[in-house]
């Protein structure tokens, strides 16, 4: 035991992200394209004159410009922007946390809920999703929200790690009865049919959170978090004055303004996300389920196994067997190039065989 450090963090585990050079990464939920010759010499074109001397513009307000233009956001709501979405996360919750304080999530849903609250010292509730198809299970939800009173509710929409989208109904119900504010968290609105974005005006308590991450830029680190002025004009006092460094606001402001490059390789990991969907539901031993996000989750005999297996034949994915009673034997794999999952498949078929 560490004298100076916190029990609770001493008690955490640290996130651990595996080694791999080498490896097919279809692990992370990243787009697996990179810009081509011309978008690279003028990304380079425009880093030249950097004054990398000086602070990055604290407001950041051409990179908000830019995200209002592609992402549809309401005229009237206000952005805040984060180093990845993490960081919002975590600015959230010290902004509400105080004596006694709830962040409630379903789960299996993304992990940093829970761990932020840890870092916080703010009490967590997970309730869990119904089982067999990772619906919201309204009846603990919001029983669950009536005792706890949770001042920050999140939902991954869709969710991750089950890559399904919850009922829109459900979650209206959860924001008509939570007091508390509520989080939509659309990661991966790029690859979903629905975004709660319109809905801003009709929900005073809802925050809609979204990511560059998964749209093909994780390397930049830009969340950002839109929401009434009043709002987020609370919460902005506790944004670290230069969050988003320069590099990576004249990165997003040029993506942003070549916006249909990303849209073209979203379309094409859609198409591919079905392919992807249909194969694994021919294999036999194999149970899928459908995905609205960039990655699919998956069931099969002896998961860790099969796991190891591809990744001793450098196919990285993700396995989740063992982090929660429902993933039993579950396996997640990121949508990747069309002859990365057709490398995916064959290996997959070479190792579920035996
Ligand atoms: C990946 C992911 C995030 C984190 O995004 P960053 O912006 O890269 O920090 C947030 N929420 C969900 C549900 C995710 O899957």
């Amino acid at each position: 035991m560490n004298k100076w450090i916190r029990q609770e963090i001493q008690q955490l585990s640290a996130y651990k992200v595996p080694e791999s050079s080498n490896s097919i990464k279809l692990d992370a939920m990243e787009n697996p394209y990179k810009w081509d010759m011309e978008h690279t010499e003028a990304w380079l074109k425009i880093l030249r004159n950097v004054s990398l001397n000086r602070y990055p513009e604290s407001s950041a307000n051409e990179v908000k410009q830019q995200l209002r233009s592609v992402m549809q956001i309401p005229d009237n709501m206000e952005i805040i922007l984060g180093n990845g979405s993490d960081e919002l996360i975590q600015t959230l919750a010290l902004a509400v946390n105080d004596e006694g304080r709830v962040l409630l999530a379903p789960e299996p849903s993304f992990v940093m809920y829970r761990m932020i609250a840890n870092f916080v010292r703010m009490k967590y509730v997970g309730v869990p999703l119904q089982v067999g198809d990772f619906e919201l299970d309204m009846f603990a939800m919001l029983e669950e929200i009536e005792i706890h009173q949770p001042a920050l509710t999140f939902l991954a929409h869709p969710n991750n790690p089950t890559g399904n989208a919850f009922f829109v109904d459900d979650i209206e119900s959860v924001l008509e009865t939570a007091t508390g504010l509520v989080v939509i968290d659309e990661a991966y609105a790029s690859f979903a049919e629905h975004s709660f974005m319109d809905s801003l005006y009709k929900y005073p308590n809802l925050l809609v959170m979204r990511t560059l991450s998964k749209l093909g830029l994780a390397g930049i680190r830009l969340g950002f978090l839109v929401g009434s002025p009043e709002l987020l004009g609370q919460i902005e006092k506790l944004r670290l004055p230069y969050n988003i460094n320069t590099l990576t606001q004249l990165s997003a402001v040029f993506a942003m303004q070549n916006y249909e490059v990303l849209e073209q390789q979203t379309k094409q990991i859609k198409i591919d996300r079905e392919i992807l969907t249909t194969r694994l539901e021919e294999m036999k031993g194999i149970h899928v389920w459908p995905s609205q996000a960039n990655f699919i989750l998956f069931q099969t005999k002896n998961a860790e196994k099969v796991f190891e297996r591809l990744k001793a034949r450098n196919v990285l994915i993700k396995c989740l067997h063992g982090n929660y009673p429902t993933l039993e034997n579950c396996l997640r794999v990121t949508v990747g190039t069309s002859e990365e999952n057709k490398i995916f498949l064959q290996v997959l078929e070479q190792v579920i065989e035996d």
